[in-house]
């Protein structure tokens, strides 16, 4: 039997070993990593509202009103009134009878997919959605179909090919994490009708930041009322932590009595409830709206200088926009180069995404200035002849 000492140096001999960086201060479009200020170009924080003012106060004032815990699952010691406001805010912002509160994203996939599916069940699920969705699927017991990505005919054919008396339910991210496309709702809505199947959207990516008023990729599309169910996390553009669920009063309810991440977990202190209440108010006001727009124009030229580069940014529309490298050992040369340059971004290799398609991810912030983007697109591309990426 090998040691896990061994089992490392195999990791770090493959250029699959993980390291974490140490950030000063808050996460910001600029932060000091490892004592030199660099460009922040590889965090969640899209809107900037992780140090928001409106969000710091709305969790102090939690804190001195509710103390710092929930002390115990809600099923346990209760509902907290600000977990009931947030879900109240929750089902209003994604137009659902109801919500319920997830302490992440993680245990809301782990949570919500076993619930909803099980033996005789068949879940069909994208190819390129997020581990946590994959991991939920594993634990459901349900059959798992997995679907060539955002491959609508093919989707469509295992439909055909995979009956059940039991039920179907389609799976998608709303936003892929790793590759920055949307999936195609609205054919995967005309689908879901057309076999009677489930249709649950991830959109941990999407939400805060797509649609005109924030709602998310169905609201870009359109498509609110046809999702059956909405999972969406809160520690990515709306600032804060946790994920939701907003369907049906009943799917909500079944969740609340089935879903084991839910009953089998302390729930969210009052501080981060509050965060989230502040996040989501901010995000549907006019400064919501003009922090989307500054996003969006951000993302669009930082897609387009990449490109006029010469780089692959593998069919991105958002402010995901991954860089391809390939193999494991170029893409973190890659990223270390340009950290050299004063711009840190993270190569993403297998598991996270499949063999032979490592990348660096770069996210667009809201935050950043015209500047700060031209200095990352040249550092990339200084980096990237270094490594011969172009
Ligand atoms: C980040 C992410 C999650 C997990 O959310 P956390 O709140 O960070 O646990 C789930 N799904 C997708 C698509 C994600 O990108």
């Amino acid at each position: 039997m090998t040691t896990f000492r061994e089992e490392l140096d195999l990791l770090k001999k493959q250029g699959l070993y993980r390291t974490m960086r140490l950030v000063k201060g808050a996460q910001q479009s600029r932060v000091v990593l490892d004592g030199d200020e660099v460009i922040m170009l590889c965090s969640n924080n899209y809107l900037g509202l992780a140090d928001h003012p409106l969000l710091k106060d709305a969790a102090i004032r939690a804190v001195e009103k509710y103390g710092v815990s929930s002390a115990a699952s809600r099923l346990v010691s209760g509902t907290m009134e600000l977990h009931e406001e947030l879900e109240t805010c929750i089902a209003r912002f994604k137009g659902t009878e109801a919500a319920l509160i997830f302490n992440s994203g993680y245990a809301a996939n782990t949570g919500i997919i076993p619930a909803l599916t099980g033996k005789g069940d068949i879940i069909f699920c994208d190819r390129l959605n997020h581990a946590s969705i994959i991991d939920g699927c594993l634990l459901s017991r349900a059959r798992l179909v997995r679907y060539p990505h955002n491959n609508v005919a093919a989707l469509r054919q295992l439909l055909v090919e995979n009956e059940t008396d039991g039920r179907r339910f389609i799976v998608t991210d709303g936003v892929f994490s790793m590759d920055g496309d949307l999936a195609p709702l609205p054919e995967l809505v005309a689908l879901k009708k057309e076999f009677g199947a489930l249709l649950m959207v991830d959109d941990a990516h999407g939400t805060g930041v797509l649609g005109t008023t924030g709602r998310g990729t169905a609201e870009h599309f359109g498509l609110l009322p046809e999702i059956d169910i909405h999972m969406g996390t809160l520690g990515k553009a709306l600032g804060s932590f946790g994920a939701y669920a907003a369907a049906s009063r009943d799917i909500v309810e079944y969740l609340a009595n089935r879903a084991r991440s839910f009953i089998f977990s302390t729930s969210l202190p009052p501080a981060v409830l509050a965060i989230s209440i502040a996040a989501l108010g901010l995000v549907c006001s006019r400064e919501g709206a003009s922090l989307r727009k500054r996003l969006s124009d951000n993302s669009a030229f930082f897609r387009s200088a990449l490109e006029d580069a010469g780089f692959d940014i593998m069919g991105s529309e958002t402010q995901i926009t991954p860089v391809f490298a390939g193999d494991p050992e170029p893409v973190m040369e890659f990223s270390n180069n340009v950290l050299d340059r004063g711009v840190y971004v993270q190569g993403i290799r297998p598991p996270t995404v499949p063999a032979g398609s490592c990348r660096l991810r770069c996210t667009v912030m809201a935050t950043h200035t015209r500047a700060d983007l031209e200095q990352a697109v040249l550092a990339i591309t200084e980096a990237g002849k270094e490594v011969g990426v172009i």
